[in-house]
């Protein structure tokens, strides 16, 4: 099967609305072979977006990524992140050169601010700025961005996505969150969206998928997706899990299913601040 569902970001690029993340890959060489087989065929089932950062195994990602793309650049729609201790003007523009060259590409589409840090935001923006002028980047965006942090951005500034820790099991972002970057028309990017694997364990979960011959990780991610417009962003390091998650477009859950899922993991009902892993 194929990936189809997309998300429009603001700058009108319509991009799939599951992608692959990357968090803990090319770390160990004995698993490089699995898991650029893994990012490999996750394209082949349409997961073209490829989330990776700075920060991961020191580079060891992006280079991972790198290999796994070779050839097919033009099939990924490519994110990378910059770290916060790197998000000055200059220091944005060699830290993404520094990616580009793992990355084995001469642009990235998309490059967020990994969190936010002590530099003025108007400073990396203008750092990406010029990066987008250069060709080097498509778009840029923020990461870890919550309420307050997205209000200090400077006037007229259009970030493509927020991405951020949403799952059932994180439903803070749905109080005051969520509906903030709808008002910016701004799709959010959940990572996380299994919660690292915790998820998958829970009875309920279970139950929900077996009336749908699904698995726990297929719910997790419909669920995570019932919403437009909505990215997730599953990391999964074998052919097996990236099938998997790719058939949960597949997946719809019934208005039952929401209800069951609400019980077992119920929203809050005030302001919780956005957590982080
Ligand atoms: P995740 O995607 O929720 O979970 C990954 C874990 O779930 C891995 O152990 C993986 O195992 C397992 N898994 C995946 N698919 C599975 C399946 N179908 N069945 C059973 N297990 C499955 O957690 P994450 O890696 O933290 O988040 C996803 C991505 O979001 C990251 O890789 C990264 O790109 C991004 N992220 C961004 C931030 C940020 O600050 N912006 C923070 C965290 C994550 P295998 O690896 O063995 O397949």
């Amino acid at each position: 099967m194929t990936a189809t569902h997309t998300v429009a970001l603001p700058s009108g690029v319509l991009v799939p609305a599951l992608g692959q993340g990357t968090w803990h890959m090319g770390e160990d060489p004995a698993r490089r072979s699995e898991e650029m087989d893994a990012l490999r065929a996750g394209l082949d089932f349409g997961l073209t977006l490829i989330d990776t950062a700075e920060m991961y195994g020191d580079g060891g990602a992006e280079s991972l990524v790198g290999a796994a793309i070779s050839g097919r650049r033009d099939e990924v729609f490519l994110i990378s992140k910059v770290l916060p201790s790197h998000a000055d003007h200059d220091g944005v523009r060699a830290a993404c050169h520094e990616s580009l060259r793992r990355l084995g590409t001469d642009h990235i589409d998309l490059y967020l601010l990994h969190w936010p840090g002590s530099v003025p935001l108007a400073e990396t923006i203008g750092g990406f700025d010029s990066l987008v002028s250069d060709g080097a980047i498509g778009s840029w965006g923020v990461s870890n961005f919550d309420v307050g942090d997205l209000a200090a951005l400077p006037a007229g500034t259009t970030p493509q996505t927020d991405q951020i820790l949403y799952n059932l099991s994180r439903r803070g972002p749905e109080v005051d969150l969520l509906p903030e970057c709808r008002r910016r028309s701004m799709p959010v990017m959940a990572y996380s969206p299994i919660e690292q694997g915790r998820l998958l364990g829970s009875t309920v979960l279970r139950e929900v998928a077996a009336a749908h011959r699904a698995t726990p990780a297929q719910v997790a991610l419909a669920w995570v997706l019932r919403d437009d417009p909505m990215i997730a962003i599953p990391k999964a390091a074998t052919r097996d899990h990236v099938r998997e998650n790719a058939a949960a477009l597949d997946l719809r859950l019934t208005a039952d299913d929401l209800a069951t899922l609400d019980r077992a993991f119920p929203a809050p009902d005030h302001k919780v601040p956005l957590d982080m892993l």
